[in-house]
């Protein structure tokens, strides 16, 4: 964990994303060199997995109710 908690600071380039790191020019991508950076989640996986959860469930009690309905 970083000091920014929930998130850090990446290169804001396509197929790159980098931790940057931050020097006396601002925010250096060892790649793209001084960039404006851009927040990446450092939980994005358990959110992701959270929601999936919470879908899953979501179809479960549609279908229950759907096989009520058929069975009454
Ligand atoms: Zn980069």
């Amino acid at each position: 964990m970083h000091e920014n908690g929930w998130y850090y600071n990446a290169c804001p380039n396509p197929n790159c994303g980098k931790k940057l790191n931050m020097n006396t020019g601002g925010y250096d991508c060892t790649k793209h060199g001084v960039v404006d950076p851009i927040q990446k989640y450092i939980l994005k996986f358990d959110i992701e997995d959270n929601t999936a959860t919470a879908r899953a469930s979501a179809f479960e009690e549609v279908a229950s109710t759907l096989m009520k309905k058929r069975w009454n």
